[in-house]
């Protein structure tokens, strides 16, 4: 809503600009000429804010893949209650805010001047990411829970994820607790995405195999929660066959169009606002300490990176409306994205 209204006030300014010759005079003291040179003034602002945070929304996201959060891991896929506290301490000290997949791969990551956006995802909707207790509370150490406590302590720290869900619903069997638990999930901000129904490899599936998996758990996800997933994340990080397949299909009146599809691995994804964005395939990062085969390649070892390479990361201008980076990058703009962009 802010988006349309900001480029049509930044329309109204060019057409102002380029009609001064043949339009009537303005009947009003206050015309054409004075909007005109107020957008010019409020863009000026706006490029010296952006410099001034050294704004790079051109740079690289991480997002981040979670699955349990349990007290005695079982696999390597797993983080103890601490771990995922000690996980987001640092982003926060990092200057990370959480936006939902779904903000990031529309491109409305509404974050501080200053900060780095950080995706929060968890697959296979497991009790320990969400459980609520007699009185619809999430429960200690549930990872909903450690996020909000970690949200409180930090302010601005969005608490926000996206959810991947499967039939497996988070342990739940009957449709009212399925109901309740996806409903307190969309109406405490989170955002909740399709993983499938069953949790298939769908590489070598036919199209059928694949609308069958992706719509029946979105027909699910809809009629509980009157959500319309806006991601999907491949089981196994697997395509299918004819990628396209995972992010638009039909089963029976439901058809599912995903604006994103992410992958399992292994590295920080571009911006939506790059050229390099692939939204048939985001990469993520699983949340790993630097060890064994972790050493490079997961949570641990790509936020030191980004922090030392502080050109290759996504940092804020702190307006939604514009696509802020230094001018010499200007190359690496999708053509898309044209019109919201603020080089300086
Ligand atoms: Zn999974």
């Amino acid at each position: 809503m802010r988006l349309r209204v900001s480029i049509g006030v930044g329309l109204a300014a060019v057409v102002a600009l380029a009609g001064c010759g043949s339009d009537p005079v303005p009947k009003s003291g206050t015309g054409k000429a004075d909007t005109a040179a107020q957008t010019k003034q409020t863009r000026a602002a706006k490029l010296a804010a952006a410099a001034k945070v050294k704004a790079n929304e051109l740079g690289q996201v991480p997002v981040l893949m979670f699955h349990r959060v349990i007290r005695n891991p079982t696999t390597t896929d797993d983080r103890t209650p601490e771990q995922f506290r000690a996980d987001l301490e640092r982003l926060a000290r990092d200057g990370y805010v959480p936006v939902t997949a779904a903000e990031f791969v529309t491109g409305k990551m509404d974050i501080p001047a200053g900060t780095h956006p950080v995706v929060l995802t968890f697959d296979d909707s497991s009790p320990s990411q969400v459980t609520l207790d007699e009185v619809g509370v999430p429960k200690a150490d549930t990872a909903v829970a450690i996020l909000r406590e970690v949200a409180a302590r930090h302010p601005g720290f969005r608490p926000v994820a996206t959810f991947y869900v499967t039939r497996d619903m988070f342990g739940k069997t009957t449709p009212e607790e399925q109901a309740q638990t996806l409903l307190w999930l969309k109406q405490n901000g989170f955002d909740i995405g399709n993983h499938t129904r069953d949790h298939v490899n769908l590489r070598g599936k036919s199209k059928q195999e694949v609308e069958e998996q992706i719509g029946s758990i979105a027909q699910q996800i809809g009629a509980l929660a009157y959500v319309k997933p806006v991601t999907l994340a491949l089981p196994y990080g697997n395509q299918p066959s004819h990628k396209e397949w995972a992010a638009r299909g039909k089963l029976g009146n439901v058809s599912y169009d995903h604006s994103g599809v992410f992958l399992a691995g292994y590295t920080p994804a571009a911006s939506p606002f790059s050229r390099s964005f692939d939204p048939l395939g985001i990469p993520r990062i699983r949340a790993m300490d630097k060890k064994g085969d972790c050493a490079q390649f997961c949570s641990t070892a790509w936020l030191d990176w980004l922090k030392n390479n502080p050109d290759m990361r996504y940092t804020s201008d702190g307006d939604v409306t514009t696509v802020a980076f230094p001018k010499f990058k200007d190359p690496f703009l999708r053509t898309t994205y044209k019109t919201r962009a603020l080089p300086y």
